[in-house]
């Protein structure tokens, strides 16, 4: 039998080592210890690791390879990263954005990361990145899927233009609709952002990624609208909170009403370990709380 192509010598992520992988008509026909066939290709993987190709489900590349620009955040705190981005902004230029977005899409392919969902900022009225990055999405398509989120880092209602300016970045091709509730000024505020968020998405047939609750603060329950607001406009399955870092200090009986909510609604849950564990619990003395979201018990 001759195959297109002929991994062999592969290690696989189920601890399998040394193994051959056969494919034919751009699918994996055959994983064996050996296989003994002609291909049209055959590539020695040294015993390196094979695996499906990583997915990264939160990124801001507008905002990538710009550390120290224009300075460190002394506080490491959630909010001066906020400010800092805010004391950036007015400095990007078009094409330093698309340079740095690109260099990272490089990095990131080298790594094996072929899929990657980035939020764009588009409290500017310039919408400076969202062009950027959707320069950058036409110009790595053939390698590496780029899907991007339209994002009002400043608030949806306490950015002014952010409301218009969203819908401008999902006109010009932003895919998916994001928020950021726990920044708005007030709880119904916040609230209202998702409300009016989750009925962009419903009316022009998008998906809800939107930064959810990431605060310490355990009385931050937007997660609670976001569900509610999934199940009232059928966009289950369709609809994403990410961080939700209130749900580590949240109470355990209101979290054990929530969870079967989350799942009953058919919203997911987007962890971001690294930059949780970096920026959460900055204004603990001791105990230091982590402000993981509760992903062992998500998944249960
Ligand atoms: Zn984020």
């Amino acid at each position: 039998m001759t195959f297109d192509l002929l991994v062999r010598n592969a290690n696989l992520p189920d601890g399998r080592s040394g193994v051959d992988i056969a494919v034919a008509q751009g699918r994996i026909v055959a994983i064996e210890p050996r296989i003994e066939a002609e291909a049209g290709r055959v590539v020695d993987a040294e015993g390196h690791l094979v695996a499906p190709p990583f997915v990264d489900v939160h990124f801001h590349m507008d905002a990538t390879l710009s550390l120290g620009r224009p300075r460190l955040n002394e506080s490491g705190t959630l909010l001066e990263g906020i400010a800092l981005w805010g004391e950036l902004k007015p400095l990007l230029t078009a094409d330093a954005a698309v340079e740095r977005a690109l260099r990272y899409c490089d990095l990131a392919v080298a790594q094996g990361l072929l899929a990657i969902r980035s939020h764009v900022d588009v409290c500017d009225d310039r919408l400076l990145a969202v062009d950027a990055l959707l320069d950058v999405k036409r110009r790595v398509a053939p390698y590496l899927d780029l899907q991007l989120v339209a994002f009002p880092q400043d608030g949806y209602y306490r950015s002014p233009g952010a409301v218009a300016n969203l819908e401008r970045a999902l006109d010009r091709g932003v895919e998916v609709v994001g928020g950021i509730p726990h920044f708005e000024r007030t709880m119904a505020d916040g609230a209202a952002s998702v409300r009016a968020l989750c009925e962009v998405a419903a009316r022009r047939g998008l998906r809800v990624d939107m930064h959810c609750d990431e605060t310490d603060d355990p009385l931050s329950r937007h997660i609670e609208t976001l569900a509610a607001e999934t199940l009232r406009l059928g966009l289950g399955g369709r609809v994403a909170g990410s961080h939700l870092t209130s749900m580590h200090s949240m109470d355990n009986y209101y979290v054990s009403k929530l969870m079967p909510l989350m799942a009953e609604t058919g919203v997911s849950a987007i962890a971001n370990p690294l930059i949780n564990i970096s920026i959460k619990g900055r204004h603990d003395a001791y105990p230091k709380r982590r402000g993981m979201t509760r992903i062992p018990e998500l998944r249960a």
